[in-house]
């Protein structure tokens, strides 16, 4: 292994910004100095890198949400993602089963991911929060203050091309925008560290407000246009 200090410099602002206290020992071992940063990312193992930041947050009690909590909802999919779906919190199947978008509103959720030509299986669905509230009220603001840190490292890693927010509290908790209005932010752009954000509606909301499917489907073709649009060598915002 030929590190110069310039190469061990870079490592170690490269895995700060990911969130680490400590360098992994493994990532050190196969450092190929001829490549870009970019490409060296590509090469680490994500799916590793996950499976660390949910050995850090462990048995977490660092939110009141813990005490009420039957599992942690971690988050599930591909590692390799070209798009994350955020919800809020975690519900009451979710909870039991400790994965995200189950139920009723899960299948909703799979529905729109098949009709835009993927599987859920190629996408990453996780949440803001990570222990379901309580009677499935809002999360508040210390709870998500708390754990919003975790959703942030996870997109670090999986670098996706666009992220597809699911209802107003996902939105407003990832932007650190407590004005922003779902129905007023949908079908817009944001930026989030110069990653693509589409809001639309929790699927929970569209379970009861059907009518509103046709917006939710009119911001999943704005996304599947910017995936096709990225991949064929246009930039991502
Ligand atoms: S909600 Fe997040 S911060 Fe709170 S206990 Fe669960 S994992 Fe920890």
């Amino acid at each position: 292994m030929n590190l110069d200090i310039a190469d061990i410099k870079h490592l170690l602002a490269y895995y700060q910004a990911l969130g680490f206290d400590d360098l992994p020992i493994a990532l050190c071992t196969k450092r190929n100095t001829a490549q870009e940063p970019d490409a060296h990312m590509d090469a680490v193992d994500k799916s590793s890198l996950l499976e660390d930041l949910r050995a850090e947050i462990g048995d977490c009690q660092r939110c009141k949400l813990a005490k009420h909590r039957s599992n942690i909802v971690f988050g599930a999919g591909s590692p390799s993602a070209r798009l994350i779906f955020i919800g809020e919190a975690p519900g009451k199947e979710e909870d039991l089963q400790g994965l995200p978008f189950v139920g009723d509103a899960g299948t909703l959720l799979t529905r729109l991911i098949l009709k835009m030509g993927m599987k859920r299986e190629d996408v990453y669905i996780a949440n803001i929060i990570k222990c379901r509230p309580p009677m499935n009220r809002d999360p508040e603001e210390d709870e998500i203050a708390t754990c919003r840190k975790f959703i942030e490292r996870q997109i670090q890693i999986i670098r996706p091309q666009i992220i597809m927010t699911l209802g107003r509290i996902a939105l407003q908790a990832l932007m650190d925008m407590p004005n922003l209005r779902i129905t007023s932010a949908r079908g817009h752009f944001y930026d989030y560290h110069g990653i693509p954000l589409m809001p639309t509606f929790h699927p929970a909301y569209l379970l009861r407000n059907p009518k509103d499917k046709v917006l939710t489907w009119a911001d999943a073709q704005k996304v599947m246009a910017k995936i096709a649009h990225t991949s064929t060598g246009g930039t991502a915002s």
